[in-house]
C-alpha cells in the first residue's frame, strides 16, 4: 500500500482534529478503582471516573489485543454489567461495536462508569484472578476514552482480604503501593499489575532497580536467581550501551506447568514450571526466558518496527519484521547467557543446532518466507492448526538463524572489528533515541550493510524474502565450524505422522508431514490407527518394527466411525538431526572469528 499524500485542506482538518484531541487530553482527568469482592469467582470490579469533560460525546474503548502477542483476543468479551452514571443517575451507554461504548456528554463534566471483568485465563498475556492473587494484564482490564490515549490516569487497587503487595512498573502515588500513576494509556497497557502476597526481592544493576516478584511457589534459589539475572542484564545492557529504565519488574508466575513470557516497556511477565529451577536443563530454560524477555526492553519495545508503536488497539498491526523483533531476541537470549559464561560454548552450539533442526524438519520452510511468517503472525503463527508444520515457519527460529548468519558475516567481513551488537546499538541510537520512531525494512537492511561492509540484496532475496535453503556451513565456516547430520546414515522406515495415544490405548493421528508416506498415501489427522497388516495397534512406537523403506503395508484406520484400509508404501525417515562441530585444523582467521562470536 502506498501512503496517502496529504493535501493542504486535509492537513488542516487533521491539525484541528489533533487540537481537539489535545484539548480533551489536557482537560479530562481519569481515575480507576479496581476491587476484587468476588475474587473466588475470578472477577474484578472496575470503577472509572472521567472529570473535566468538555465534549458532546464520550466513546469508551477496550483494546482488542495486547502488544507483544500478535492475536486479536477480543478482551471486551470478558466485560459485563457495564453502566454509566452522571450525577448518580444511570445514563445510556449503548455499544457502537464490539469494543466501544458511547455516552452523550453534552453539558456534562463528569461521568462514572462501572463494569465487571471476568479473568480466568492463565497465561502471561491474559488476566487471572482468584483468592490467592490478581494478575491484571491491563489491556484487558481498563477501558480508555477514544482520542485520549495520551491522558494520564490514576489507578487505585482495593485488595482482596489479606493481599498486601503490588508489583508493577507503574509509579506509586504518595508512596502508597495501592495507588499508581500512569502517564498515558500506552504505558498503562504496557504495565501489567500483580496484586497478592507474592515473594518479592530485588537487586540493583548499575543504578537500575530490579524487582522480582514470584507467585505460585517453586524451588528457586533466590541468591542464585539474583546473581544470574544480574549477569544477564549486564551483558544485554552492554549490547546497547545503556539501560533506559530507572526500575524494572519481573512478574514470574510459577505453575505446575508453565511456559512463555511477554515483554513490556519496564517489566515482563514470565510463566515457569515451579519445579524447573531444580534441574540444570530447567534452570537454563528459565535463564533463557529471562534473557529473552529482558532483551525485548530494547529490541521491540524501543528499537521497533515502525508500525509497532504507537499502537492501533482496535486492529491488527502488521509488520514483516518480527524476524528481527522476535528472532533476534531469540538469538540474543542464547548469546547473552553464553557471554555470562553460564553456558559453555558447546551448550551454546547445541542450542543453535536445535534451531537448525526445528527449521529443517518443517516442510513449511519451503512454503513460507520469514517476512511472510512475520506478517501473518495474526492469522497463522498465533492460530496454528494441524497443517501448520507443512505450511508455516516460526519467525523466532528462522529469525534466530538469520541473526547468527549476519553476526558471523559481520564478524568475518570486518576483520572481527564488529558484530551484530554494533548494528543493534546503531539502530537503537539512530531510530529510538535520535529520530524517536520505529524503523522500516530498508532502514534495518542499511544498518546491517553498514557493518557488514557489503550490500545484502542477495542475502535478503534468498533468506528474508525467499525460500533458499540455509547454507549453514558457509556461515559456520567463518568460525571454523560445520554441521554434521547425525541421522545421515539412518535407513529407518517411517510413515511421517505424529500420534497421540489415549487412555484407552487408541492411537490417534495428530499430524501428517508433507512428502512422507502417510501424506502421499492418505493418512489423515484424526484417524485412529487400528491395525497394520491386520495386526492390532495399541503402541505407536513399535508399529513399524521390522519394516524397511519400500515395504508395502496395509494401514487400517477408523475415520468418522468407518473402517478404511489404506495401502501405504513406506519411505525412508528423512528427518535431520544436526550438530555443530569444529572443522579439522581451523585457520587463525577462523579461530579469531570463533573467539569473537562465542566470547572465548
Ligand atoms: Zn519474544
Amino acid at each position: 500500500m502506498k501512503p496517502i499524500k496529504l493535501t493542504a485542506t486535509v492537513s488542516l482538518i487533521l491539525l484541528f482534529m489533533n487540537l481537539n484531541a489535545t484539548q480533551a487530553q489536557t482537560t479530562a482527568q481519569i481515575s480507576y478503582t479496581v476491587s476484587f469482592p468476588e475474587a473466588q469467582a475470578h472477577y474484578a470490579e472496575v470503577e472509572m471516573h472521567v472529570t473535566g469533560l468538555k465534549q458532546n460525546t464520550l466513546d469508551l474503548k477496550m483494546p482488542v489485543w495486547t502488544p507483544g502477542s500478535y492475536l486479536v483476543r477480543e478482551f471486551a468479551k470478558n466485560i459485563e454489567a457495564f453502566n454509566a452514571t452522571v450525577n448518580g443517575k444511570i445514563v445510556a451507554s449503548p455499544k457502537l461495536n464490539k469494543n466501544t461504548w458511547h455516552i452523550i456528554t453534552k453539558g456534562v463534566a463528569a461521568v462514572t462508569v462501572k463494569y465487571r471483568v471476568y479473568a480466568n485465563e492463565v497465561s502471561v498475556r491474559t488476566s487471572y484472578i482468584d483468592v490467592s492473587h490478581a494478575f491484571l494484564s491491563t489491556s484487558g482490564i481498563f477501558i480508555y476514552p477514544a482520542n485520549m490515549l495520551h491522558a494520564p490516569a490514576t489507578i487505585t487497587l482495593t485488595p482482596y482480604k489479606d493481599w498486601a503487595k503490588v508489583s508493577t512498573s507503574l509509579e506509586m502515588v504518595n508512596g502508597n503501593p495501592f495507588v499508581r500513576h500512569s502517564p498515558n494509556f500506552d504505558i498503562l497497557f504496557d504495565s501489567p499489575i500483580e496484586v497478592g502476597n507474592q515473594d518479592v526481592f530485588g537487586f540493583d544493576v548499575d543504578g537500575v532497580k530490579y524487582e522480582v516478584c514470584m507467585y505460585g511457589g517453586g524451588n528457586y534459589d533466590k541468591e542464585r536467581v539474583k546473581k544470574d539475572m544480574h549477569a544477564i542484564i549486564e551483558q544485554e545492557a552492554a549490547v546497547f550501551g545503556e539501560n533506559p529504565n530507572k526500575h524494572y519488574t519481573f512478574i514470574i508466575h510459577n505453575h505446575l506447568r508453565g511456559g512463555g513470557g511477554i515483554e513490556h516497556l519496564s517489566s515482563t511477565v514470565l510463566g515457569v514450571s515451579r519445579d524447573n529451577y531444580g534441574t540444570e536443563k530447567g534452570y537454563q530454560g528459565f535463564l533463557g526466558l529471562v534473557a529473552h524477555e529482558h532483551f525485548h526492553l530494547w529490541n521491540v519495545k524501543r528499537l521497533r518496527p515502525i508500525v509497532l508503536g504507537p499502537f492501533d488497539y482496535d486492529n491488527e498491526n502488521y509488520t514483516t519484521n518480527l524476524w528481527i523483533a522476535e528472532g533476534f531476541t531469540e538469538y540474543y537470549q542464547e548469546i547473552a547467557v553464553r557471554r555470562t559464561k553460564l553456558y559453555s560454548p558447546e551448550n551454546y552450539l547445541g542450542q543453535m543446532a536445535n534451531e537448525f533442526n526445528v527449521l529443517e524438519n518443517l516442510p513449511g520452510k519451503d512454503v513460507q518466507t520469514v517476512a511472510e511468517s512475520s506478517f501473518d503472525a495474526w492469522i497463522k503463527g498465533y492460530r496454528p492448526n494441524e497443517n501448520s508444520n507443512n505450511t508455516t515457519i516460526s519467525y523466532y527460529t528462522k529469525g534466530a538463524i538469520i541473526g547468527m548468519m549476519l553476526d558471523l558475516e559481520i564478524i568475518n567481513n570486518s576483520g572481527q572489528k564488529h558484530n551484530l551488537d554494533d548494528v543493534m546499538k546503531y539502530m537503537y541510537t539512530t531510530y529510538y533515541k535520535t529520530k524517536k520512531r520505529g524503523y522500516t525494512d530498508a532502514e534495518f537492511k542499511k544498518g546491517f550493510e553498514m557493518f557488514a561492509g557489503k550490500k545484502l540484496d542477495d542475502f535478503y532475496k534468498k533468506y528474508v524474502n525467499g525460500l533458499d535453503p540455509v547454507d549453514y556451513d558457509k556461515y559456520l565456516g567463518y568460525a571454523g565450524y560445520k554441521t554434521v547430520n547425525e541421522l545421515a546414515d539412518n535407513n529407518d522406515a517411517a510413515l511421517g505422522i505424529t500420534t497421540a495415544t489415549t487412555a484407552a490405548k487408541k492411537v490417534i493421528v495428530s499430524g501428517v508431514t508433507r512428502g512422507t508416506a502417510g501424506y502421499i498415501d492418505g493418512i489423515n489427522v484424526g484417524d485412529e490407527i487400528t491395525a497394520i497388516d491386520g495386526n492390532p495397534i495399541t503402541d505407536a512406537s513399535t508399529m513399524l518394527t521390522g519394516k524397511t523403506p519400500g515395504d508395502k503395508i496395509q494401514v487400517t484406520v477408523s475415520r468418522d466411525g468407518q473402517t478404511i484400509v489404506l495401502p501405504v508404501t513406506l519411505l525412508k525417515n528423512n528427518r535431520v538431526k544436526y550438530k555443530i562441530v569444529s572443522i579439522e585444523s581451523p585457520s587463525t582467521q577462523q579461530l579469531a572469528v570463533r573467539k569473537k562470536w562465542l566470547s572465548l
